[in-house]
């Protein structure tokens, strides 16, 4: 229906004809002489109507048109030294497509935010604000540029089933679901069924796809549903080639969220892209905690406030927002991990910033160390059955991770979870 949108109105286009399509983000009736913003998918544009210049019908139109309504506008592009960016529209014709009910649940032009839940609860209208659909137009940019890298890497776009018979990553936090006359469970991440791709041959695969977690978090860096990258890599020497892959993907990604110039400056905000990625070993990273006063018992997972303090202390002392804890003790990591010795594992975690956005490793790639593993986790291998029968015909040695898509986006903009994602699920949150 239009022949461009806003941003693509410059005054070299004086005097040609031009129809417009959008949302009457502002009305200014000064009598004589009438304004109308209208927004769309690139910016805003003035329009001007005055009396005398005008045909009576748009006059009388803009009379009656409501601030939110859908329009079509048809006129000529008139250079204008008064005018937001030199260039305005004297209108021909405005068709109103769909009026807009008022009062508005949602002031689209108010200086100050309305509080999270009414902006959640009006997702729809919170979208049209420049600044925050500038969140969702970034968002969309890291996936493709995600996708981009992995693609080049030789990777193979995979898709896993969501609805599962048992636990990905043990522990109790799933979803249960009726299927048919069984239980079922919405999948807590595709780690097993992407392992067993590797049985397959295809060597490097990934998915984007959803998480379910039911876990009754209430803090600002966990929801019940999130999106994440998911890869997994065949013939690796060691979980050093995943971090390697890892590193590449993560720095593309924020380097293409860096480029989003224009999204990045309506949101007033700047990204550095890092350099390389530090490796700290778990064993380092609680020696560097408690050298600042954090205490964490060996063993035990580094909690909310120790990765924002170990977030401090890496940017302190290697001007870096992102680094690898390495190492962890095997007993605080899922039962495919392949262990270093009998207290270590090849696993790891990627900070940004001080929250974790990354968790990945080696897997064992080995059948009876695998049974052995899930049976020391107190797991029953005979819930584990199509999956192991994936270990017992030729495995090759392989690892992965899972990239949190919402966590690098809140840790790019730094904003919490619930900004990032279009309709979120918490513990209180089922609609929209
Ligand atoms: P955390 O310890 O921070 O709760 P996790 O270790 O349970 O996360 P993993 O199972 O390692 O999460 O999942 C891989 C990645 O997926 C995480 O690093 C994170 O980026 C993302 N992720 C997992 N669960 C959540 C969640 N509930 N909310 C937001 N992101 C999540
Ligand atoms: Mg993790």
């Amino acid at each position: 229906m239009r022949t461009q949108y806003s941003n693509e109105i410059t005054p070299s286009l004086d005097g040609k004809s031009v129809s417009l399509c959008g949302w009457i983000h502002e009305i200014r009736d000064m009598g004589k002489l009438k304004f109308l913003i209208l927004r769309d998918r690139g910016g805003f544009i003035q329009i001007t109507a005055k009396a005398g210049t005008c045909d009576q019908s748009v006059l009388n139109t803009i009379n009656e048109v409501s601030r939110e309504s859908v329009v079509d506008i048809k006129g000529i592009v008139r250079k204008n030294e008064k005018a937001p960016n030199n260039v305005e529209i004297s209108p021909v014709s405005i068709d109103i497509i769909s009026k807009s009910g008022s009062p508005l649940p949602l002031d689209v032009t108010a200086k100050v935010d309305a509080d999270i839940d009414t902006r959640l609860n009006n997702r729809f209208m919170d979208l049209r604000k420049p600044e925050i659909a500038a969140i969702f137009k970034i968002r969309s940019k890291i996936l493709s540029a995600g996708r981009e890298f992995l693609l080049k890497n030789g990777f193979i776009e995979i898709h896993t089933p969501k609805i599962i018979a048992s636990a990905s990553e043990g522990g109790t936090e799933l979803f249960p679901i009726s299927y048919f006359d069984r239980e079922a469970y919405l999948a807590q991440s595709p780690q097993l069924y992407k392992q067993m791709m590797m049985s397959s041959g295809f060597d490097r695969v990934y998915e984007i796809t959803n998480y379910f977690r039911a876990e009754e978090h209430d803090t600002r860096r966990h929801l019940n549903e999130v999106v994440a990258i998911d890869a997994e890599i065949s013939f690796i020497k060691d979980e050093n080639d995943v971090m390697g892959f890892l590193e590449g993907l993560i720095l593309s990604i924020i380097k293409s969220a860096a480029e989003c110039k224009t999204e990045l400056d309506i949101l007033k905000k700047e990204i550095n892209v890092p350099g390389d990625i530090k490796k700290i070993t778990y064993d380092k990273a609680l020696k560097l905690l408690e050298e600042n006063g954090k205490v964490v018992p060996w063993g035990a997972d580094i909690d909310t406030e120790g990765e924002k303090f170990l977030g401090d202390i890496v940017m302190k002392r290697y001007n870096s927002g992102l680094c690898f804890i390495t190492r962890y003790p095997l007993r605080i990591k899922p039962f495919y991990t392949m262990p270093h010795d009998s207290e270590y594992s090849r696993s790891f975690d990627l900070e940004y910033k001080g929250v974790e956005i990354s968790s990945g490793g080696q897997r064992i790639h080995d059948y009876n160390l695998l049974v052995e593993r899930i049976k020391e986790c107190n797991l029953n291998p005979e819930n584990f059955g199509f999956y192991l029968n994936a270990f017992r015909y030729g495995m090759p040695p392989h690892g992965g991770f899972g990239l949190g898509i919402e966590r690098v986006m809140m840790q790019l903009l730094d904003l919490s979870i619930r900004e990032v994602v279009l309709f979120p699920r918490d513990r209180h949150r089922l609609t929209p």
